[in-house]
C-alpha cells in the first residue's frame, strides 16, 4: 500500500484540514507513515500567521529537494493559509520545482482530483470561491476528543491579522450537518468536541441568522452520550450575555474560554481594530466568574505590534495582573503582507520588544504556577485522554477547566471522566491519584 506523510502547522483549524485529507488519502488506499523522505505522497499543511511559520516551511521544503532527486515518482505537495497568497504560490512555482502540487484553503476538498493532476504535471490550484462542501471523509485520532468546525473565515479585519485574506469571509455551517456529525462521533465512542470557528460567536446557521451560537451549543448538549464541549475562538466584542448564561447552565459545556486580548492599551486595541476597550474585556471576565467561579481563562498577547510603546505595553502587564489568566499564547508581533499594520513603523525596537516578550513570559509563568498550585489538594474530574507522551506508565488527561493531568490509570480507562486528586503541580502540568 502506497503510504503519505502529512506536517500540519499552525491552527486546530488547520489540523482539522489535515484530518480531511487522511480521509481523502484514506479512501484512496494509503496508509500513514511518520517519514517524508521514504513517503510517496508528503503534504505540508501551511499556516500563515506570523513568519517565523512560514519561514520553517521553506526551509522544509528545501530538505526535500535531494529526496525527489532521488525518488522522482513522490509527490510533494503543499497547502493550506500560506498556498492561499498568491505571492507565496508564485514563490514555491519559481524557486521550488520540487513541489508537484499547491492548494489554497478553498481547494482541499479537490484533493483527490489535484493529486490525480499532478501525477501528469505541476498544479497550482488557488481558488478564491469560498463555498462549504459538507461529506468530506474525515480521519481523525482515535477517541475520545474530536474537533468539529462550525464555521470558516473571518469577517474582522483586526489590522496585523492575514486570517481574512487567507481564510475568506464568515461562513457557517448548518446545524444540522454539525449535530449529525457529533451523533455519529459520539456513535464511535467520541466523548468530548471541541466546536471550531475563527469567531464562534458569530456562528449564523449558514442562514444570516444572526448570532445562534447559544442555540447551537444548546443543541449540541442536547446529544445523549457526549460528555464535554468545548468551543474556539471567542471574539470579547461578540460575547453576549446568552452565551455566558448557557455556558453557566449546560453541564456538558467546559468552565474553560479561550479570550484573546491581543494588547491592554486602549490605543494600541483601537489601532488594532480589535472592537472593545481594556475595560470591557476586564467587565466580560468579571461576569463570567461571577456567574462560574472556577471557569479558566486563557488569551492570546501580541507584543510589539507597531504602535505599542513602553507605556502602552504596562498596560498589558496590568491585564495579565488584574485577569490571572490560567496561560498565555504570547507572540512578537510579525508584519503580514496584505495587512493595514504591515507597513506601519514600530516605536519600540526588536531589541526592545524582546525585552517587553521576556518580562511578560516572566510574569505570566508566576501566575501559572500559582493557579496550577491552587490544585493541590482538590478533586478534580478528569477525562482520560490516552498515554502521557512523557511516560509510558502514566495516562494524560485534562480537567473540566483543561488543565493537563497526569495519572495512573491503565489503558482500559481512556474515554472515562474520573475523580482524581491531585497531589502535586508543576507550572503546566497536574499529577494526581485516582480516588
Ligand atoms: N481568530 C482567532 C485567532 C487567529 S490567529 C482570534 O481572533 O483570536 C491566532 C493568534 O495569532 C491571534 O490571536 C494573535 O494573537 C496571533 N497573531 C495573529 N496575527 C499575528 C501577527 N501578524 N503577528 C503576531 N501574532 C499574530
Ligand atoms: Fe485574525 Fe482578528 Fe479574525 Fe482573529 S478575529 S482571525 S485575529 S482578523
Amino acid at each position: 500500500m502506497p503510504t503519505a506523510y502529512i506536517e500540519t502547522y499552525g491552527c486546530a483549524q488547520n489540523e482539522s484540514d489535515s484530518e480531511k485529507l487522511r480521509g481523502m488519502l484514506k479512501n484512496l488506499g494509503y496508509t500513514f507513515g511518520d517519514d517524508a523522505k521514504t513517503a510517496d505522497v508528503v503534504i505540508y499543511n501551511t499556516c500563515a500567521v506570523r513568519e517565523n511559520a512560514e519561514l520553517k516551511v521553506f526551509g522544509t521544503i528545501g530538505v526535500l529537494k535531494p529526496v525527489k532527486a532521488e525518488r522522482p515518482d513522490m509527490l510533494i505537495g503543499v497547502c493550506g493559509c500560506m498556498m492561499q497568497q498568491q505571492h507565496i504560490a508564485e514563490e514555491i512555482k519559481r524557486k521550488y520545482k520540487q513541489v508537484d502540487f499547491v492548494f489554497g484553503t478553498n481547494a482541499l476538498y479537490r484533493f483527490p482530483e489535484i493529486l490525480a493532476a499532478a501525477r501528469n504535471e505541476r498544479v497550482f490550484d488557488i481558488t478564491e470561491d469560498e463555498e462549504i462542501v459538507e461529506g468530506t471523509p474525515v480521519f481523525r485520532d482515535p477517541p475520545p476528543l474530536a474537533k468539529v468546525p462550525v464555521m470558516y473565515g473571518c469577517n474582522n479585519f483586526c489590522a496585523y491579522c492575514v486570517v481574512p485574506l487567507v481564510r475568506g469571509r464568515e461562513r457557517s455551517r448548518k446545524p444540522e450537518d454539525i449535530l449529525a456529525e457529533i451523533r455519529s462521533l459520539v456513535a464511535d465512542s467520541y466523548k468530548e468536541v471541541t466546536l471550531l470557528g475563527q469567531n464562534v460567536n458569530s456562528y449564523d446557521g449558514g442562514a444570516g441568522a444572526g448570532n445562534t451560537f447559544p442555540q447551537l451549543l444548546t443543541e449540541v448538549c442536547k446529544i445523549d452520550g457526549l460528555e464535554r464541549v468545548r468551543f474556539v475562538t471567542s471574539h470579547p466584542k461578540d460575547i453576549s450575555d446568552e452565551l455566558i448564561d448557557v455556558m453557566a447552565k449546560e453541564p456538558k459545556i467546559c468552565k474553560q474560554l479561550h479570550l484573546p486580548i491581543q494588547a491592554g492599551s486602549n490605543k494600541v486595541l483601537a489601532d488594532m481594530n480589535r472592537g472593545y476597550t481594556q475595560e470591557k474585556y476586564m467587565s466580560i471576565i468579571a461576569k463570567l466568574r461571577a456567574k462560574m467561579p472556577n471557569i479558566t481563562f486563557t488569551s492570546d498577547i501580541i507584543v510589539g505590534f507597531p504602535t505599542e510603546g513602553n507605556e502602552e505595553f504596562e498596560d498589558t502587564l496590568k491585564v495579565l495582573r488584574e485577569a490571572e489568566f490560567d496561560m498565555i499564547f504570547s507572540f512578537i508581533f510579525s508584519p503580514r503582507k496584505g495587512t493595514p499594520a504591515e507597513n506601519m513603523q514600530s516605536v519600540l525596537t526588536d531589541e526592545e520588544k524582546h525585552t517587553n516578550f521576556n518580562r511578560m513570559v516572566d510574569l505570566q509563568n508566576e501566575i501559572s504556577k500559582r493557579k496550577a498550585d491552587a490544585y493541590v489538594g482538590t478533586i478534580q474530574k478528569v477525562l482520560i485522554e490516552g498515554k502521557s507522551k512523557t511516560n509510558e506508565q502514566f495516562m494524560s488527561g485534562r480537567t473540566d477547566g483543561g488543565k493537563i493531568v497526569i495519572v495512573e490509570t491503565g489503558e482500559d480507562k481512556i474515554g472515562e471522566i474520573l475523580d482524581v486528586k491531585i497531589t502535586r503541580a508543576t507550572t503546566w502540568t497536574l499529577y494526581g491519584e485516582v480516588v
